[in-house]
């Protein structure tokens, strides 16, 4: 009997396949499970059009022998005769997406591999001799056909019953490698959990435990069992699955303690048909912050699993989305692995994107209270989402957005803002600050609610730094209360303010010099109402900003500080009136830099000074 020449191609990625410790070797089993599977569709497809066809009870099974260092799977599907076995399994098939290409490096070899799903090759990964016995439906006679790599060899056979049975010589252990995991039975179920849970077909394993005997002995008993559990919950009807499935199905598969907020169940026909099983989870993840997170979601194919976070059906911003993607139309491509190129993937990004924006306006409009509670653990995602790359996302997240504000300490969208803004008011006020208490008491809120301005809370970092993407809102510009003119004053309330300015220039100077480079600008303002004095900054970087950045060690970006005083409070009388008997202003004007500094909520710039000031006031006083 002569021993056959692979084809040359065959052969080199055999060689390749064998040598590469850097290939996932697990995925083997895989993918001699999925021919099986696919065996028995032919067999069954055939058997509905075929009276001469008959279907056994469909069966994959796997053995281990471990003396003898075999892994044997097998199955009652179609089977193949000699002609087949020379045909299927003595070329590898060329596929229009992959071209060998004769000249690679040793380095782009191990890379391919990593990426290339090889099917019936890939036992060579694990196997330096692999065995394939078949009997083609209705055929009398089997074959085998065996190869140790080199080449490959067919003769005639004899089997009791239509199928396939493969037989792997299971590789010795090398340093780099453990192949002997193959031979365990434990390992190999849960290869098949992991990989093959949710083929169609019943996939049988003898599993070995122990009886406890009254005595205390116990007695090794080997039973039969089903390892699969076949039918994955997101192939099931939904009339068939009950909110606890669901739940339950969420809480293993993601070790979750809480049950999800949102469960999305849904399939698409069309181009790109796909099933998937979505969760915004109630809790963020302890680690959603670091880098042990798991981005992405479960890629499945026909019900094999082909890779956990998978990131590219998914958009980032979405991150926080727990579930399983199963598309019908993926198992066509013959690379299983190469889908961060294909245009499939970006097909079913878009459109599970779309899905989950959907719902998450669902909620917003129909479920308040269950976005409000999502947006307290997940907000800030879609925040950074929006100002990521420019805001290249921005109009699909905007509307998605909420921002606590002084209407009632709620949270309200830029929609229900404008809605409700008053007919006199131009912009969307915000202010920025450590905490909603902080803000509350920031002297330059007093006038705005006396208007009845609603003002929102910016109290996420990002917050103001959106602006500077977002800008406007349905023709509204956002405005900090915090930063430049506030611009609320008539004409002549404008012109009286600014001959105040310049009536009192000496006076405001005096105190600039005092303080020297603390601020650029000392100005009269009509911001204020019950508080003598306030801090604010230019248009361009808030002082909040400033504390931001700083936090992210971008020391050198200073906010222009400007100390507004309120002309209308007695404090600003009585300065007028020292400075009018030519009084020493000068340590009365660090001072009131201090009082602006802590209102802000900024650290006090020489907290001994300031003690020692206030402690000589007080004696005066008293
Ligand atoms: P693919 O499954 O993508 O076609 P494989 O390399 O996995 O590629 O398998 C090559 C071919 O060998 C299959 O298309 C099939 O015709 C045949 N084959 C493999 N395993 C079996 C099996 N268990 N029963 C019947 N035919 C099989
Ligand atoms: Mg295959």
């Amino acid at each position: 009997m002569a021993i056959k020449q692979f084809k040359t191609e065959s052969k080199r990625l055999l060689d390749m396949m064998a040598n590469s410790i850097y290939t996932n070797t697990d995925i083997f089993l895989r993918e001699l499970i999925s021919n099986a599977s696919d065996a028995l569709d032919k067999r069954h497809i055939l058997s509905l059009t075929d009276s001469n066809i008959k279907e056994d009870d469909p069966l994959i099974r796997i053995d281990i022998d471990k003396a003898n260092r075999t892994i044997t799977i097998s199955d009652n599907g179609i089977g193949m005769d000699r002609k087949e076995l020379e045909d299927n399994l003595g070329t590898i098939a060329r596929s229009g997406s992959y071209e060998f290409k004769k000249d690679l490096s040793a380095k782009d070899e191990a890379d391919i591999i990593g990426q290339f799903g090889v099917g019936f090759y890939s036992a060579f990964m694990v196997s330096d001799n692999v065995e394939v016995l078949s009997r083609k439906v209705n055929e009398e006679n089997a074959a085998r056909w065996t190869s140790d790599m080199d080449g490959y060899e067919i003769s005639s056979a004899k089997k009791d019953d239509y199928g396939t049975v493969i037989t792997l010589h299971i590789r010795k252990n090398t340093k780099e490698k453990k192949y002997d995991k193959y031979l365990d039975k434990n390992e190999i179920r849960s290869l098949v959990k992991k990989y093959s849970d949710f083929i169609r077909y019943p996939i049988r394993m003898s599993i070995d435990s122990y009886d406890y005997k009254e005595d205390g002995k116990s007695e090794k008993v080997t039973k039969d069992e089903i390892v699969n559990s076949m039918i994955p919950i997101w192939k099931k009807n939904k009339k068939d699955i009950s909110a606890d499935d669901y739940d339950n199905y969420y809480m293993q598969e993601y070790y979750d303690f809480a049950k999800p907020l949102k469960t999305i169940h849904y399939k698409v026909e069309g181009n790109t048909s796909y099933t998937a099983l979505l969760y915004i989870p109630s809790q963020r993840p302890f680690n959603y912050y670091t880098s042990d997170y798991k981005l992405g979601l479960k890629l499945y194919s026909r019900g094999v699993f082909i890779k956990d976070e998978a990131k590219e059906i998914v958009s980032d911003y979405f991150r926080f989305i727990r579930g399983v993607v199963d598309s019908d139309d993926l198992s066509l491509n013959i690379s299983r692995e190469i889908l961060q190129q294909d245009y499939q993937m970006n097909a079913l990004k878009k459109s599970v994107d779309k899905k989950i924006k959907t719902a998450l306006e669902n909620m917003l409009e129909k479920e308040r209270e269950n976005y409000e509670k999502f947006f307290d653990c997940f907000g800030s995602q879609l925040k950074y989402g929006c100002y990521d790359g420019f805001g290249v996302n921005k109009d699909v997240l905007i509307d998605l957005l909420m921002f606590k504000s002084t209407y009632e300490d709620k949270y309200v969208t830029l929609k229900e803002y404008v809605s409700r803004m008053k007919e006199d008011q131009k912009e969307i006020y915000y202010a920025s600050g450590e905490s909603l208490e902080t803000i509350k008491k920031l002297p330059q809120l007093e006038k705005l609610l006396d208007r009845q301005y609603e003002v929102l809370y910016f109290t996420d970092s990002v917050d103001e730094f959106l602006t500077s993407v977002i800008r406007e809102f349905d023709g509204k510009m956002f405005k900090s209360i915090l930063k430049g003119d506030l611009d609320l004053d008539s004409k002549e309330e404008k012109e009286q303010l600014e001959k105040k300015n310049e009536e009192n220039k000496d006076l405001l100077e005096q105190i600039k010099e005092s303080l020297k480079d603390k601020v650029s600008e000392v100005r009269l303002s009509s911001r204020l109402k019950s508080y003598p004095v306030c801090l604010v900054s230019d248009d361009n970087l808030s002082l909040d900003m400033e504390k931001i950045l700083k936090q992210m060690n971008q020391e050198g970006v200073k906010a222009n500080r400007i100390l507004e005083i309120n002309p209308d409070h007695e404090l600003f009388a009585k300065l007028k009136q020292l400075h009018d008997n030519n009084g020493d202003i000068g340590e009365y004007a660090g001072l009131l830099y201090s009082q602006a500094l802590l209102m802000a909520g900024l650290p006090l710039e020489d907290p001994e000074d300031y003690v020692k000031k206030i402690t000589g006031l007080m004696l005066k006083a008293m």
